[in-house]
């Protein structure tokens, strides 16, 4: 049995932001970064940009029963104070089938936001409560995204960072004059306010920033729960590696599609751990066959 998600907007997600619409395309009030603000050393004046939330829910069959891993994705993006032509939306439904895959975000030109391909994107890791197959997996998933979308990564090493929606994308204490690196971490939900728990198996927080030659994604999270332990691997059930690979693609900019053998499919199967046609399109068409894309500096 497949089931549709209650909302694209888990009701936490809203009231941590403090507004009700957080899930639309809006603006969100400034303060909602509650790291010291980049403003002073951005492009121009940034303001916090639009957010929006999307649950996966994963249904595992097991013995004839049905297991839901809900996962949800956070996303997050800004936009220049005057750029408006280009602010970006959060695209908060699924794509359609007949489309094989979705963005996370798209301008007002209708380009997604993705990375730059011709750079490494660099990741920590929050290790404190790495399950014992953790780093394998986590590198198996990024090996998988690499394939299929030829983004390189390059790891960083350890972090005691914890995952939090008001992390602040621009870090320059903790990582220097450069957009922060992706964080990504297991860890047990009362130690984050991200969303993960109650069956919410993993978050995804990216952000993103206009440009003018499209959206880049310049850094981001991935919160696992390092409270309720899957299996680890990419085998039949719902998996470590399953919820790294759908996560993960969020972070690189892939959002919902109502296909169910597609990874990003709001609701899978136990025998969905690898990337199908869809996703593998989807990764292709953000990542080094659309050339590389400078993002923009976060400083001025
Ligand atoms: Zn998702």
């Amino acid at each position: 049995m497949l089931q549709q998600s209650r909302s694209p907007c888990p009701p936490e997600v809203q009231s941590a932001a403090g507004r009700a619409d957080v899930c639309q395309v809006a603006d969100v009030r400034p303060g909602y970064f509650a790291a010291p603000a980049p403003t002073a050393l951005m492009p121009g004046a940034i303001s916090p940009g639009p957010v929006t939330n999307v649950r996966l829910r994963l249904v595992l069959v097991l013995l004839a029963a049905l297991v839901s891993v809900v996962v949800t994705t956070t996303l997050l993006a800004q936009r220049a104070r005057d750029a408006g032509a280009l602010a970006l939306r959060a695209v908060d439904q699924p794509a359609p089938a007949a489309a094989g895959w979705g963005p996370t975000y798209l301008d007002a030109r209708g380009r997604p936001a993705r990375w730059d391909p011709c750079l490494p994107i660099a990741y920590v890791v929050q290790s404190g409560w790495i399950p014992d197959a953790g780093r394998r997996d986590l590198a198996e998933a990024l090996r998988r995204i690499s394939v299929a979308s030829g983004l390189s990564f390059v790891d960083e090493g350890d972090t005691d960072e914890m995952p939090s929606r008001t992390r602040a994308p621009y870090q320059p204490a903790r990582y220097g004059q450069r957009w922060a690196p992706l964080l990504i971490g297991w860890v047990p939900p009362a130690t984050t306010d991200v969303g993960i728990g109650g069956g919410v198996q993993g978050v995804s927080l990216s952000f993103a920033v206009p440009g003018a030659a499209g959206p880049s994604l310049v850094s981001g999270q991935v919160a696992l729960d390092a409270g309720n332990r899957l299996a680890a691997g990419f085998g039949p059930g719902t998996t470590d590696g399953e919820v790294l690979l759908h996560e993960l693609a969020h972070a690189v900019g892939l959002g919902h599609v109502l296909d169910p053998t597609q990874v990003m499919y709001p609701q899978t199967t136990s025998s969905e751990s690898e990337f199908g046609a869809g996703d593998r399109a989807g990764l292709a068409a953000l990542g080094a066959p659309a050339g590389c894309h400078p993002a923009p500096s976060p400083r001025a």
